[in-house]
Parts: structure tokens; C-alpha cells; sequence
């Protein structure tokens, strides 16, 4: 069975990143009125602690969202709409002016929807998806909110198309086993045959490893080949060189950076991921390595 827990990273620089391009495009998605279904693939346990003792043991969220709430964290400008809905949002999560809870996907994404809306949650892990159940059964949101014990990349398939032909797809594995990042080719694949005007939005690791490489690459090869339009984020925060400590102790640097890419992506999204991207480097950015890239094509 999987080790990877999402509790050690929650509210890191790469929820960030992933969070902030998933509710600029959520927010998009819901101002038409027909009815969205949201495909979770990789949902996690939903509601994160930060004072708990996984948030406490890693303290990735201090590079993150912490990072970014504290006081006296600003830029010269003020900050970029999307950066600001998504610390927004955060905070509608918690009572006390500190940030103690940090929501996942499917709460992001449920207090998004609209009551006529759908989302589909899907993960493997029992002890996640124990939590999983047990924090939207609390959300009393009754049939507009499905848990399911699946394999992601499988289990979308037979919800797409959807019913009212609107739907996006968070892909956001954790990648660690290596099959993953083919699988996540494949599945965008077979969902663009299924599901063409779907949007589909795909989180990964920048970590020296061919496949990691290779994956933003391949995924807007098939973006170009089915002739849907792309968009491709990625935010770095530090170097990510192995180095040794004066006692010649190893110190690997931890994730250094992150991608978002996205097939048919809001029209919109460029433009406020220009404003909010160098701002997340600026106040996330650990050394002179922290910087952003930002393309699109259609
Ligand atoms: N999307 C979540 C968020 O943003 O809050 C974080 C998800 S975490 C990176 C990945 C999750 O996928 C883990 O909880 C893991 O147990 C689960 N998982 C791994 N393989 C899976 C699969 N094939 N299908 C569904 N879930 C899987």
C-alpha cells in the first residue's frame, strides 16, 4: 500500500500553486449556470490540521500558505485577485485570525459548487479515505458529493461524458510510483476521446526524474494533437541541488518546484496566473532559484 500521506504537505508551496489555478478555474466554471461535475481523481483526506502532528513533524505548510497569511508577507503591489481568492478561501475555513485548518481539493472545490452541481471523489488509501467520509459526511451536502473507495484514473471513465456536458478533472497524484505519470497520460487520453470539450487539470512534481520531466511535454503534445487549447504553470522555490552540511551530513533540498497543466483551460486563466505567479515566487521563494514559467497555446 501507498506511504504518501497528503497531511505532511498540506498547504505547502505546491498546494499553493495547484489550489490557486483549481478555484480561478472553478470560479470560472461556475458562472455558467448549467450544472459542472468536478472528477476528484486523487482526492486525499479532504481537511487538514496544521497544528496536527503530520502538519507539524514536515512544517511544509510554513513554506506555503503560512507563509503567505502572515502578517507583514507583501509584495510592493497588492496582491494578484487569484493569490487573494485563494488566501480567501482558506481563511473562510477558519474561525481564529490564524490558519490552524487547511481544506484540500474536495472542500476547495465543494464550496465552489452550486447546489445543482456534482463531485465525484476518489481515493485509495483507507486511512484517507476513512477521513475522507467521515469530514463530508460533516458537509451534510446528501447526493451532491460521492466518496469513492476507486482507482482515479479507472474510475472517471464511466463519468464521462457527463450528464450536462460540463465537467472538470483534477489529476493530482502523488507519483510516488513511477506508473503513475503514464497513467496520468493515458487517462487525459482516454478522456479527451470521451470528453472533448472537458477541462483537465494536472498536478506534477519538477524533480530530476525522466518521467517528471517528460510528462508537461507529452501532455501538450496531446493537447496539440487533439486540438485543444493548454496552459502550463510552474512555480519554483528553491534550488534543487543535494548539498552537504559542514558535518558532511546530506541535506536533500525537499520539493523544489511543481507544474500545473491544464487542457482546455479557461480563457481567463492566463492572464490571472501572469499577476499571481511572480508574487507566489517573490513571498514563497527560499533562495535566488525561485522563479516562475507560464505558457499557453491553443
Ligand atoms: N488532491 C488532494 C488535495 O489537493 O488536497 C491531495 C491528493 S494527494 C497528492 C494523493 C492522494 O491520492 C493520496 O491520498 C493517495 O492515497 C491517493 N491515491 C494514490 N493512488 C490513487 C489512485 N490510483 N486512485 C485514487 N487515489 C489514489
Amino acid at each position: 500500500m501507498f506511504s504518501y500521506r497528503h497531511a505532511f504537505h498540506a498547504g505547502n508551496h505546491a498546494d499553493v500553486l495547484k489550489h490557486t489555478v483549481l478555484i480561478a478555474t472553478l470560479q470560472y466554471l461556475t458562472e455558467k449556470d448549467a450544472a459542472l461535475t468536478v472528477l476528484d481523481t486523487h482526492a486525499g483526506a479532504g481537511l487538514y490540521r496544521l497544528d496536527g502532528d503530520y502538519a507539524k513533524t514536515s512544517a511544509e505548510a510554513a513554506g506555503g500558505i503560512l507563509r503567505l497569511g502572515a502578517p507583514g508577507a507583501a509584495t510592493a503591489a497588492p496582491l494578484a485577485p487569484a493569490l487573494q481568492a485563494y488566501i480567501d478561501l482558506v481563511r473562510a475555513f477558519n474561525s481564529s485570525p490564524s490558519t490552524k485548518v487547511y481544506p484540500g481539493s474536495p472542500f476547495i472545490i465543494q464550496r465552489l459548487l452550486r447546489a445543482h452541481d456534482k463531485l465525484k471523489l476518489f481515493e485509495l488509501h483507507p486511512a484517507d479515505l476513512r477521513a475522507l467520509a467521515g469530514n463530508v459526511a460533516q458537509l451534510e451536502a446528501g447526493r451532491q458529493v460521492a466518496v469513492l473507495h476507486e482507482d482515479g484514473f479507472e474510475g472517471i471513465k464511466k463519468f464521462l461524458p457527463p450528464p450536462a456536458r460540463r465537467a472538470l478533472v483534477l489529476c493530482d497524484p502523488s507519483y510516488e510510483i513511477k506508473s503513475d505519470y503514464g497513467k496520468v497520460l493515458d487517462m487525459v487520453a482516454d478522456a479527451l476521446k470521451r470528453f472533448a470539450t472537458g477541462t483537465y487539470a494536472v498536478w506534477y512534481p519538477i524533480i530530476p526524474r525522466p518521467e517528471a520531466h517528460d510528462l508537461p511535454r507529452r501532455l501538450k503534445t496531446l493537447a496539440q494533437k487533439a486540438g485543444k487549447g493548454w496552459l502550463h504553470a510552474t512555480l519554483t522555490v528553491k534550488s534543487s541541488k543535494i548539498t552537504e552540511d559542514a558535518a558532511g551530513e546530506v541535506k536533500r533540498p525537499g520539493l523544489p518546484a511543481s507544474g500545473m497543466f491544464v487542457v482546455n483551460p479557461p480563457h481567463t486563466l492566463k492572464a490571472q496566473l501572469k499577476d499571481a505567479l511572480p508574487q507566489m515566487a517573490e513571498l514563497l521563494g527560499q533562495d535566488k532559484h525561485a522563479t516562475h514559467t507560464l505558457e499557453a497555446g491553443s
